[in-house]
């Protein structure tokens, strides 16, 4: 399905709760957050019927996240009837009595996990809420083919780690990305800019100078120099990725997201509750496609990034 500006739109990313065993300082404010009432979150079935509508209009990846996505009730069983697919799943990972086994056992194309320290006490501060070792001790046991590692990267707080983390990755045969901090209601260290850390990753031998852009990812990716592995950079600060952009949002309320930064969304929950045709959901959801806009524009969204899914 292609937009308004001839964009292919074929990835969703699904969010599967707004709530979250983290509150990350730069994600979510420390108290005060409003979460939707349980009412108004999706079911399962409804997730699914939004998942078969949109492969019906061509999309082919769909990515869940939240919140935490690991700490929904029923998460696994959901997980683990998806029919094949690329299915993508982001977690932090650091959640209490998380059944590895399972999480190993389930159809996924691929397994983000978000760090942003591999200091104990910067992890703690930076997330409030979380242990390292509880982080490092799921990792330890996570079995993926396409495992990447996410981090956010703020001034003053984490610029120092660059490459302990590209080590870290390594180590673990997982890809390494860097983020940048994006301003939403939240707060947090400040912005620090990717374009220099690649740089001196480059002068100093650490990275090829070539990156190299894979569709349907927002990162640029290097390969590692006289190394196996590669080093992704997200720059959505300073450098956009809008003509690229393939994406949609389905919030766990059931809102439909055209663009991140966007303040209005689209309820796509009455809808699916009111309306027993599929064929009416593909209607709605084809109109909205074609309203994507090609970049951010009119208010910004003052949503939280765990409202939002990331
Ligand atoms: N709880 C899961 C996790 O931590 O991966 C999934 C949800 S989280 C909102 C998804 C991703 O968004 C994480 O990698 C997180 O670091 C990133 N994120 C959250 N707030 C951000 C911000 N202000 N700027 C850039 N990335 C952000």
């Amino acid at each position: 399905m292609q937009d308004s500006f001839k964009r292919k739109i074929d990835y969703l990313r699904i969010s599967l709760t707004d709530r979250c065993n983290l509150r990350c300082r730069y994600c979510m404010p420390a108290q005060g957050v409003k979460k939707f009432s349980h009412r108004d979150i999706l079911s399962f079935e409804e997730i699914e019927r939004v998942i078969r509508v949109c492969r019906e209009l061509g999309f082919t990846k769909f990515r869940f996240t939240g919140g935490e996505p690991l700490v929904r009730r029923g998460v696994m069983d959901f997980l683990e009837q998806l029919p094949p697919g690329d299915w993508y799943l982001t977690t932090n990972l650091a959640v209490d009595g998380l059944d590895l086994d399972r999480l190993n056992r389930l159809p996924l194309a691929g397994l983000n996990v978000s760090c942003d320290s591999l200091k104990p006490d910067r992890y703690r501060w930076i997330t409030r809420l979380g242990e390292l070792s509880a982080f490092l001790q799921n990792l330890a046991g996570v079995r993926s083919d396409n495992l990447k590692i996410n981090a956010v990267v703020m001034k003053g707080f984490n610029e120092d780690e660059i490459e302990d983390f590209i080590d870290f990755g390594e180590r673990h045969r997982a890809t390494v990305r860097f983020i940048e901090k994006m301003d939403f209601a939240s707060g947090g260290p400040g912005f620090s800019s990717l374009s220099e850390i690649k740089k001196q990753l480059i002068t100093r031998g650490i990275i090829e100078p070539e990156g190299k852009q894979i569709r349907n990812s927002v990162s640029s990716y290097h390969d590692l120099k006289g190394r196996a592995g590669k080093v992704g950079f997200i720059t959505p600060v300073s450098r956009h990725f809008c003509p690229t952009c393939s994406k949609i949002r389905l919030k766990a309320n059931g809102e439909i997201k055209l663009c991140v930064f966007a303040a209005e969304n689209f309820n796509l929950r009455d809808l699916l509750r009111s309306e027993p045709e599929d064929g009416v959901i593909r209607d709605r959801l084809a109109e909205l496609i074609a309203r994507k806009p090609f970049r951010p524009e009119g208010p910004r969204t003052k949503e939280t990034m765990a409202e939002i899914g990331g």
